[in-house]
């Protein structure tokens, strides 16, 4: 068996390795490359194999870093199997289609304003056409159940607990020659005991090989259990001024758990009933992924359901805005109110809007929740800046900006230890996923627990994993 590391190797985005066994090519992921526009290009429409002739494809979640080049992969002639989880694919049909808008807006803009240079692609990595067609492909499975993907290939989902429908992806390979086995698993991304509304990352079957990500390698989270009355002292710090509290968040997973602790908030009249607006079309359907996909949850968050059809996604002063009309007018609305809105670094989308027209007033507060890229707005504000620019206009930050990271849906440092180290039978682990620096921590903390046979793979390299 060999796997080639085609992506998320030596850094964060862009998952894709491809295994080749008996002949046959398996793909785990098709990850997009996020990152400088030049580089993510070149990333993003190279591949080290030709897509037709790859015979599956096995995809951990729905995250755009795992799943955001499939309808390229099918531009480029791929026309087989693509499995994953039920909730997964469900998730894909909304997110490839909004990563396709947004590729054909952004083109579109830039062809305005000349701002490309000759002999540069003017077309989109794919269109909406590319992103509807490659669903056809896609075959879902439920978890924990074995399918054969190839001959003496056999893969099972077992819950990541990352976002909803992610999977530890376990692979069984049988060399009937030999009559020997191989028993191999790739994490995806691994998430946390304790998140809301998922389960817990589930235990694997016995694993000799295992890829892992490490984007968190060398960090610890702060702790989940004080994530409601940290939440609950923000907006009553915004209800008493009578402002508004931004909440920039990505339509996937993080809009959900804020709606999800609201709820909780507003049923123990931790804060009062004010107005709580999901300024996002996205998050609206992701939102009703959710609804459908029960199976997904932990027992808390079923139990919440199933009370007398208590709908913790949909709670009374909750409204999801979903025309332009609608985002607009929460401007001429005075406060206290919070709105929810992506984009989650704050680059672009409607929490734009909301920024600029709220930044100036010292009684409005901005709560970061999630990761914040180098060089993006967000990171800006984190950093305290006091002026920040907008849409070329400067503005003057008086609001409060305020910093929780206890909503990480990654597994930190001490969680990928302790994960490991309840799999059996490990001999090899290779480190993907994460920038340099995590990875290398990472591999120190794993030969700290007595795992020395451990590899970080480079971009593009190939590795034969022997049957023993
Ligand atoms: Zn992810």
């Amino acid at each position: 068996m060999k796997i080639l590391f085609g992506g998320a190797a030596g850094e964060v985005t862009g998952s894709k390795h491809l295994v080749t066994f008996n002949g046959k090519k398996i793909l785990l992921d098709c990850g997009m490359f996020q990152g400088h526009r030049k580089e993510s290009e070149e990333k993003n429409k190279h591949f080290f194999w030709d897509p037709k002739e790859i015979d599956a494809v096995v995809l951990s979640h729905a995250h755009m870093d795992h799943s955001g080049i499939l309808p390229f992969l099918y531009k480029e002639g791929y026309r087989g199997p693509i499995y994953c989880t039920h909730a997964t694919r469900d998730l894909c049909a909304y997110m490839l289609a909004d990563s396709a808008y947004i590729q054909e807006r952004e083109v579109e803009w830039m062809k305005e304003k000349k701002k490309f240079k000759e002999g540069e692609d003017m077309e989109p990595l794919y269109g909406i056409e590319e992103a509807e067609a490659v669903m056809k492909q896609f075959v879902s499975m439920d978890y924990e159940k074995e399918f054969i993907v190839e001959d003496g290939v056999a893969v099972s989902f077992h819950d990541a607990g990352h976002i909803l429908g992610s999977a530890l992806v376990h692979i069984v390979f049988h060399d009937a020659k030999e009559n020997k086995y191989l028993k191999f698993c790739f994490t995806g991304d691994l998430g946390r005991r304790g998140l809301p509304i998922l389960r817990d990352p589930q235990p694997i079957p016995e694993t000799e090989y295992l890829i892992t990500e490490t984007t968190y390698g060398n960090r610890l989270h702060a702790s989940i259990q004080t994530i409601e009355e940290d939440l609950a002292a923000v907006v009553n710090q915004v209800a008493e001024a009578g402002g508004k509290l931004i909440i920039p968040a990505f339509a996937l997973e993080r809009t959900q758990e804020i709606v999800y602790h609201l709820n909780l908030l507003q049923k123990q009249n931790m804060i009062p009933d004010i107005p709580v607006y999901v300024d996002s079309p996205l998050a609206g359907n992701v939102t009703e992924v959710f609804r459908r996909h029960m199976e997904c949850f932990d027992k808390k968050t079923q139990e919440e359901f199933s009370n007398q059809g208590d709908n913790p996604f949909g709670f009374g002063m909750l409204k999801y805005t979903r025309s332009v009309e609608d985002s607009k007018s929460l401007n001429e609305k005075s406060g206290p109110m919070i709105i929810v809105a992506a984009s989650g670094m704050c680059e672009h989308g409607r929490v734009l809007h909301h920024l600029k027209n709220n930044l100036e007033d010292p009684k409005n507060v901005v709560l970061i929740v999630g990761y914040q890229a180098e060089n993006t707005l967000g990171r800006k504000l984190v950093n305290g800046q006091k002026e920040v620019n907008i849409f070329g206009e400067a503005y003057q930050v008086r609001a409060s900006v305020y910093v929780m990271d206890a909503f990480s849906g990654h597994a930190d440092r001490s969680d990928l230890l302790d994960y490991i180290s309840h799999v059996k039978g490990i001999k090899k682990i290779f480190l993907v996923h994460g920038e340099q620096t995590q990875l290398e921590a990472f591999k120190g903390a794993l030969a700290e627990n007595n795992y020395n046979d451990v590899y970080i793979p480079k971009y593009g390299e190939e590795v034969e994993i022997p049957f023993e």
